[in-house]
């Protein structure tokens, strides 16, 4: 089932939605002409979409030094609503949107539930903040759009979130990729035979794909990953039944990968970063915004049938990166060879210790009690992992295995990485 929100948008030819996005653009780049840290400094319009390679960069320093009006673009009036980014790695950015905007925005969601099979009458337990925090915004205000029935439960408090799983039976639930793995590592069999689950929808941080089989098989869930994040106002990538990475909404984006040093284009397939320029936001409009995200464009076609480009769902924050020995890693590459050796959803935590220069690296996995008795299970586990870990990214780290409950707990997005000297 391809679960089309907008057909004739989803499926329009790579020249229509190429066409489409130069005329957005250019009226774009006349409204980003409008706020002062854009003034003068942008051409009215441009001949071909690839000559957007020829403006510079927008970046977070750049919204850092002109907070908090620089890139307002509209009447301070016409702002309906503030929102503000989590702050995960660095200073939270703020960033403003006008009632278009919001529609905007609303559209996309609604594209991203219908995408993961949202329908009337489903209910909907919201583990997601509203707050300054844009993701439980949309997605609730798009649920209840669709007809479902919404339940917004927020972030955290575990234990009831379960209680009204198996109370009130949601079907669906909206959560951040962290909190989903800490949700299911708190549900029992009991739970699991009791609530009606069956789609949840994550985003907000990587998950990995090794994931997404392991939750379907022991918790009969199946995941939907997005990717989204405030500046761009909010859903920017989402996936589709076929779960062959996320259709970038490219009727309202033009996206750019770029290597890191050069800032020059990549083909489609490298990795580098993501560069995004929103096509309708008129209160807030950001020109080649650098995400300091990194991922790819997977080359070919979905069988899905629609014609937007997909990224890659590894998807990694470059302020994540460690450097461990000289190798490059990222938490959720860790995470990944964690699951493909874990019967059980966990919380973790990576710590790096830092000892003459030396870095050593420490994961610490939380098991349920009747693995934390079971020592051959817990050697082989640990003999898996690190061969994974080995064999995947070239690093030797310590395993330690705690008991649930051990480590900081995980609301909305979860804190993997502490650094100790
Ligand atoms: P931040 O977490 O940087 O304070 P936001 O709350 O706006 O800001 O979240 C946006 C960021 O979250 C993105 O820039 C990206 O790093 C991360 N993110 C969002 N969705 C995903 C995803 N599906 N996979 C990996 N990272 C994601
Ligand atoms: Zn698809």
């Amino acid at each position: 089932m391809n679960n089309y929100f907008d057909a004739k948008i989803e499926t329009m030819s790579a020249d229509q939605l190429r066409e489409l996005q130069l005329k957005l653009l250019n009226t774009q780049l006349k409204q980003a002409g409008k706020a002062p840290a854009y003034r003068g400094l942008l051409p009215d319009s441009i001949p071909h979409i690839e000559d957007i390679q020829d403006i510079p960069f927008t970046t977070k320093e750049d919204l850092k030094n002109h907070f908090p009006y620089g890139f307002l673009a509209v009447p301070r009036t016409t702002i309906a609503r503030f929102n503000a980014s989590s702050g995960t790695t660095g200073i939270p950015t703020l960033a403003y949107f006008s009632e278009k905007d919001l529609d905007a925005m609303s559209q996309r969601a609604m594209m991203h539930l219908t995408m993961a099979g949202l329908k009337r009458g489903d209910i909907v337990q919201s583990m997601l903040g509203t707050g300054l925090f844009v993701g439980g915004w949309y997605h609730n205000n798009a649920a209840f759009h669709m007809g479902a029935t919404v339940l917004p439960t927020g972030t955290g408090n575990t234990l009831r979130q379960i209680e009204l799983l198996k109370q009130l039976k949601a079907t669906f639930c909206f959560t951040t990729s962290g909190y989903a793995q800490y949700l299911l590592s708190r549900l029992t069999e009991a739970d699991i035979e009791h609530i009606q689950l069956h789609t949840i929808l994550i985003g907000a941080e990587p998950l990995p794909t090794t994931f997404y089989a392991f939750a379907k098989k022991h918790y009969h869930v199946e995941l939907y990953g997005s990717y989204g994040m405030t500046e761009c106002g909010g859903p920017v990538a989402h996936e589709c039944c076929c779960h062959t990475g996320l259709h970038l909404a490219e009727h309202q984006f033009y996206v750019e990968i770029v290597d890191l040093k050069t800032g020059k284009p990549v083909k489609d397939g490298t990795f580098g970063e993501l560069i995004i320029t929103p096509l309708c936001q008129e209160a807030f409009p950001l020109i080649r915004y650098r995400t300091r995200d990194i991922t790819r464009i997977l080359p070919g076609t979905c069988p899905c049938g629609r014609t937007h480009r997909r990224i890659d769902t590894n998807i990694y924050r470059q302020d994540d990166m460690m450097i461990i020995n000289g190798v490059n890693i990222f938490p959720s590459q860790i995470e990944a060879c964690i699951y493909k050796s874990l019967p059980v959803a966990t919380n973790y935590l990576i710590r790096v210790q830092e000892t003459n220069g030396l870095k050593r690296l420490h994961i610490d996995i939380e098991l349920p009690a009747d693995m934390m008795a079971n020592q051959p299970l817990q050697a082989q586990l640990e003999q898996d992992i690190t061969l994974y870990l080995k064999a995947y990214i070239t690093v030797t780290p310590t395993l330690h295995f705690v008991p649930i409950g051990t480590l900081p707990a995980v609301s909305g997005k979860a804190l993997r990485l502490q650094k100790e000297s």
